[in-house]
């Protein structure tokens, strides 16, 4: 048989392997409170995947179950159930069979935000897992229970301790109004968890971010029992001098050599500080990384958010992408693939911020009154699609956004949850909501002529902006009575107002074009 038969078999057995190319990539912004226009943490985060599936929302009302075991993914461990759980939003990706166990972005009635990003890979290879470890269940039990990002990091660390940790490697933001941790996981029972600085920006595609760590102050650093000795006994890290800690970098002894600072984290990591935080880092002498956060130039606004969301990474000079020409135009889609980098030998191609596997784009605005947050979302590229505001007081998803199909029979959570895993082709097509399959549409619309497209879009989705920017003007002015206590009836009057006029404009946008 030739090597080229034996490829083409491999290649072909991966494909068929569940799990493959699924939660790719993703992006994610963090800004501390002080570091914030709006004085409370900031959370942005680009939900990138490929392949068939929907994203549709959910809102799970507090609940208190019968079952005394949860079940998750096949093949992960059950794991005690604790109750009443909690009420959360839940952005889904669905996916048929065997579902997406890496997915999915939570917002809980205590303004606790729970986003992802793939580290793929770690360096473990020998996982320590008790039935089968615990992967999607450590996002959902964390929304379930956490009152504050501080006890989602706890119940992660318990969750990754006490079952290990299914996924080679991954990255979660937990966050609330006040404070914003970063939580790493290693396959196995191996995890760092780093506070984000009050007044620093953090932005991370996908790779392991904590470098060094003070494991004695527990208000900035977590990690799992022995981390920095089980990577000396593995050989990923040899301390300068034996018995000294303080040069133990996380990232560099947990992530696979294969994967440090590979293109397709390079150019986001370092244009997304630029926008983010208007800071350049230096990233081209050998061995250099970006910094965990760094302290921005100015505070970071929702609109900076959405617009480092946005980034097309657009300096050809930097990173050899295609990029607008000196009119402005785009010569090709800035959503097909990236640029190759000028070193022959990595030839590898780079990834935007804003690409062509974007399905969600979705900020976190986190108020202490967690009715009073909000969740801006879109379900495509930010550079095309505006963004609506979902206030988690709703607390039920405007029809527009809700999943139909399944679902519909019954919105009961263990049925939801049940259908994550196990849906087939058609139960996703079913389960499709009208602002998905608008959005979808005019995304692909526009990403075959993106340079024309792009321009006509802006034009008519500015006054779609400017109405939703008017109503959440008009809360602000006591539309809602502030003096009243506001119910969730007024809060999903307002969602459903808004999330009515995107659908409209969506229509006429797509009648039009
Ligand atoms: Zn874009």
């Amino acid at each position: 048989m030739t090597i080229f038969l034996i490829a083409l078999i491999i290649a072909f057995l991966c494909h068929l392997l569940p799990g493959r190319g699924k939660a790719e990539a993703c992006f994610v912004v963090v800004a501390g409170r002080d570091a914030s226009s709006t004085g409370r943490v900031l959370v942005g985060h680009n939900e990138d995947n490929r392949g068939e599936l929907i994203m549709r929302h959910h809102y799970v009302k507090p609940r208190e179950g019968k079952e005394t075991l949860l079940s998750f993914e096949e093949g992960s461990a059950p794991v005690p159930a604790v109750w009443p759980a909690l009420g959360f939003f839940w952005t889904e990706t669905l996916r048929p069979a065997p579902g997406e166990p890496f997915g999915d972005s939570f917002v809980n009635e205590r303004g606790v935000a729970v986003v992802s990003n793939t580290c793929c890979k770690s360096r473990e290879d020998a996982p320590d897992l008790t039935d089968g470890g615990i992967g999607w269940g450590l996002r959902r039990i964390v929304a379930e229970r956490a009152h504050s990002a501080r006890d989602a990091v706890r119940i992660a660390s318990d969750l990754v301790l006490t079952h290990g940790y299914r996924g080679s490697g991954r990255s979660y933001a937990f966050a609330d109004a006040r404070e914003a941790w970063i939580f790493q996981a290693v396959n196995g029972k191996h995890f760092a968890a780093a506070r984000v600085p009050d007044d620093h920006v953090l932005v991370n595609p996908n790779h392991y971010s904590i470098r060094n760590m003070r494991l004695g102050s527990p208000d900035e650093f977590l990690a799992s029992p022995g981390l920095i000795e089980y990577a000396i006994k593995r050989g990923w890290y040899v301390p300068a001098r034996p018995g000294h800690y303080s040069d133990f970098d996380f990232a560099e002894a947990y992530q696979h050599p294969d994967y440090v600072m590979a293109p397709i984290n390079e150019a986001r990591h370092s244009f997304g500080l630029a926008i983010a935080a208007g800071v350049k880092i230096d990233l081209s002498a050998r061995g250099a990384r970006p910094p965990f956060s760094v302290r921005p130039l100015e505070p970071l606004s929702i609109k900076g958010v959405r617009d480092t969301l946005s980034c097309h990474c657009e300096r050809p000079d930097d990173f050899n992408f295609d990029g607008p020409d000196g009119s402005g135009e785009w010569r090709t889609c800035p959503h097909d693939g990236g640029g190759i980098l000028p070193d022959e030998n990595r030839r590898d191609a780079y990834t935007r911020i804003c690409n062509g596997s974007n399905r969600e784009s979705l900020i976190a605005d986190l108020h202490e009154n967690s009715d009073d947050t909000v969740i801006w979302s879109c379900f495509g590229n930010p550079c095309i699609l505006p963004m609506t505001p979902f206030h988690l007081g709703a607390r039920a998803i405007p029809e527009h956004f809700a999943g139909h199909g399944p679902s519909e029979l019954t919105q009961e959570t263990e049925e939801l949850t049940r259908l994550h895993f196990s849906a087939t082709s058609e139960d996703v097509k079913a389960s499709e909501c009208e602002a998905w399959r608008l959005s979808r549409k005019l995304v692909g619309w526009c990403d075959e002529d993106y340079s024309r497209r792009i321009a006509a879009i802006a034009d008519k989705t500015a006054d779609l902006r400017r109405k939703i920017a008017e109503s959440e003007e008009e809360e602000m002015d006591g539309k809602l009575e502030p003096g009243r206590a506001r119910t969730s009836e007024m809060f999903l009057l307002k969602a459903s107002e808004q999330a009515g006029l995107f659908v409209e404009a969506m229509r006429d946008l797509i009648g039009e074009v």
